[in-house]
Order: structure tokens, then sequence, then C-alpha cells
């Protein structure tokens, strides 16, 4: 057993961190969270804390980043030359999606998830839909590149819930990928599940789930399938939903109905299900999502980046539907930025503050992050949960003299000082102890850039 003496913790179902918390973890679980009274002595049973690991500044569980495409990682700050329009980042993304093999993939994933790790990420989802050779030809292992997101993780000390994303047509209308698009598709929704169905995960620290990229990306009478195989797997499933206007208006066009009344008919919408984005929903939309429990995966930092618009955070929240957050393009990897974005963003829309509260951010970032990965034994502090433990120093240059409670306005992925996933400690002292993060990244884009 170890034991942990945190100076802050941020337990479950408080409005602030606690003082002073003795975190017992065994076995990659948490075992036991005993409150210290300020001051005071331990209560009975705790007699010794001098073997206690002291973590200085504000412990918090896991953080969850639940939306990603690993690969992206290379696109950060190509894509802006000129003014940098939606062209600009999207010629880039596919220069790059041409480049990679498994090799390459594991190289610059493994570097992608470290940088995670060290921002506090104890897991990701990847929204894979990366998976085969050039010109759309399968590996000799269909899922190779799954292999590799799978290995990358591991090498990076984090969990992964891997996405395996169905994307079959380039447009609504049902027009056929082309280019480097090939790449990503299985042809049907039907060869799709017996690609996924071939994949087992090697490790206890991935699991596997399902995603529809878009309505554009699979037809109307397709989805049921990918969505039945993630019921009957009882696996997370996730969908881009409404990134921009021009998705919603194809969709009309094609289907006479908005894409999130078109997920609810073909059954994809639920309590397991978590649309990325819904930037642009319409108050049906917001109220389908609500009733039906659906998630909603904010990825603030790269809405911004790609000029797509503030979703209507609050709305959706108050309709029902759990909020998470995610890196996405990795424009940004910083759950911190992303949490008070999702706050921030709604004061510049609306004008007004006070939407959420901190606590609110911190639940978005940790246990409902978890839990739209299939992950529900983590993200909270609590006896049985994983031993996930993210330490955010309070004494930085950003941090020092901001209480406890305004961490999440002050602090940035560079203040995580230590990380512990499933009892394991990851980074210490702010460094990656198993991965020269700057290197690893220099490298692995260089290769698929240069
Ligand atoms: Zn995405």
């Amino acid at each position: 057993m170890t034991r942990w003496l945190a100076e802050y913790a941020w337990l479950p179902d408080h409005a602030e961190p606690t003082p002073d918390v003795l975190i017992e973890t065994d076995g990659g679980r948490i075992t036991g969270v005993i409150p210290l009274t300020a001051g005071s002595r331990p209560p009975a049973g705790v007699e010794v804390l001098t073997d206690a690991v002291r973590l200085p500044g504000l412990t918090l569980p896991g953080l969850a980043n639940a939306h990603s495409h690993a690969f992206h990682r290379a696109l950060r700050g190509r894509t802006h030359n000129g003014r940098g329009d939606f062209w600009t980042w999207r010629d880039v993304m596919y220069t790059v999606a041409a480049r990679l093999d498994p090799d390459s993939y594991l190289a610059l994933a493994r570097a992608a998830y470290a940088e995670m790790a060290l921002a506090g990420i104890t897991c990701v989802g990847e929204f894979h839909y990366l998976h085969h050779g050039p010109g759309g030809k399968p590996y000799d292992d269909p899922n190779a590149m799954s292999a590799a997101l799978v290995e990358a993780a591991a090498h990076a000390g984090i969990r992964l819930t891997l996405l395996d994303t169905a994307y079959l047509t380039a447009t609504v209308d049902g027009q056929p990928l082309v280019g480097p698009q090939r790449r990503f598709g299985d042809g049907d929704a039907l060869r799709w599940v017996r690609r996924v169905d071939a994949f087992a995960p090697d490790g206890g620290h991935a699991r596997v789930g399902a995603a529809i990229h878009s309505v554009r990306a699979v037809p109307a009478d397709q989805l049921a399938t990918v969505a039945g195989w993630a019921d009957r797997r009882g696996a997370p499933l996730h969908v881009h939903l409404s990134e921009q206007p021009a998705e919603n208006d194809a969709c009309r066009a094609v289907h006479g109905c908005s894409p999130t009344r078109l997920l609810a008919e073909h059954g994809v919408l639920g309590g397991h299900t978590t649309a990325v984005h819904a930037t642009h929903p319409t108050s049906a939309d917001i109220t389908l999502l609500g009733d039906s429990r659906t998630g909603i995966c904010l990825c603030p930092t790269t809405e911004r980046d790609l000029a797509d618009g503030i979703g209507p955070a609050r709305r959706m929240a108050e309709a029902g539907s759990p909020l998470s957050l995610g890196s996405d393009s990795h424009a940004v990897v910083d759950l911190f930025e992303e949490a008070r974005a999702v706050e921030l963003d709604e004061r510049l829309r609306t004008r007004k503050r006070g939407h959420f509260a901190a606590a609110d951010l911190v639940t978005a970032a940790t246990v409902a992050g978890h839990a739209a990965l299939g992950w529900g034994d983590a993200g909270r502090l609590s006896v049985g949960d994983r031993a996930d433990l993210v330490t955010v120093r309070l004494d930085s240059a950003r941090t020092a003299g901001v209480p406890p409670v305004g961490a999440f306005f002050a602090a940035s992925a560079a203040d995580v000082a230590q990380v512990v996933v499933d009892g394991r400690v990851v980074v210490r002292d702010g460094r990656h102890l198993t991965v020269d993060v700057p290197t690893e990244l220099r490298t692995a884009i260089g290769e698929v850039t240069s």
C-alpha cells in the first residue's frame, strides 16, 4: 500500500478542495480517502504519517481527454500559413495522414500521449479513422494502426479507449472517398464490424469503443449497424455532430432533417453516446440530446482554432446532457484551458458571468470524461476507484497566491507536477519518467512533415 498526503484534494461532490487529505492506494485502486482535520492529529488508525508521500499543491482525480486525433499533433503551428483558412488546415491534415504507417504512427502517438500525461491526462479517447494503407489497401493485419495506438498509450503510461471510427463516404449524399480519405474507409458498415470484431487490444489499459465519423461519412441506412455493434458490446459510441453549419445544411438538403434528428431516428443517441462539438444544434436538437442523456464533448481550443463557433454548453447541460472535454486537434493540450473556456466562452457569447461553478468544470474534466470513455471506475478520489492522482503546483508563477478553488481558472498544463495512473507514477517533478517528450515529438513530427 502507498500513502499519499495531499496538501489539498478535490473530493467528489465538493464545491472546493479539502486541505490535508490522506489518500491510500493499493493494487492500482484507491483504498482510503481520509481528510485530516487541519492542524490536529490524524483520526484513530492513522498513527504514522512519516511514510506518506507528500503531494504539495492541489491533487485532482485523473483528467480524461475524451476526444483526440493523435496524428493532428503534427499539425500544430503548421496550419496558419497566409491567414490560415480552413483549407490550409485540411491540406496539411491530409498530407500528414498520407505519410503515416504503423511504425511512424506509434512514434507520433507515443509522444503525443506522453505530452498528455505531462498535462495530467490519465485516459484518452482516440477517435481513430486512419485505418488502412495507401490507396485504402488494408495492412496484413487490418488493425495494425489500432494496435499501434494501443501500444503508444502503454508506452506513455495512460489508459486509452480506441473509438474505432466508421468513415465510409465523403459527403452526406454518399459520394465515395477520394485521395487520402481512401485510407479511412472500410467500404460499408458490415465490413467495419468485421474488422473491429477481429481486434482485441493488448493490455488492461485499453478498451474498444465505436465512432461514427459524422452524418457526412456514414450513410443513414448504415448508422444503426454501427450503433448496434456498440449497444451489443455495451461500448461507448462517439460521433462528430453539427461542428459547422454547413453539415446541418447538407443534412437538411439530403434527409430533410437536422443531423441530431437523423441520429435519433437511427438509434444512435443515448446514455452511452457522446456527441462531439454540438456547436450548432437547434433548440429541438438540444431537447433530443438532453432527453436521451446523450453526452456532449466540447473541444473549445479546437473549435476556436477552426473558427467553428461557440456551442450552447449551459443549455445542453440543463437539458440533461453530461459535458466532457477533448483536445481534439491538439492545437493545445491543456484540459485546464479547455475547462475554463467552457465558462469563459459562454461569458463572451452572452455577455454575462456565472454559468458554471469551478466544481462543474472539474466534473467535466474528470469523472464525466472517464464515463464518456467507458471507464466508470475512474475520475473521482473515492475508495474503489482507480488510483489516478494528478497534482498541480500552487507555487508557480501562474498559481502562486491563487486559492485552491481557483486553480482551474489559473493553472496551465505546465503546472502539473506529478501524475499517478492506476497507482503507478508516470510524471514526477513535471517530467515524464520514460519518454523524452520534446525530443520524441520533434523527431516523430519531422518524420511525417519534412
Ligand atoms: Zn474530432
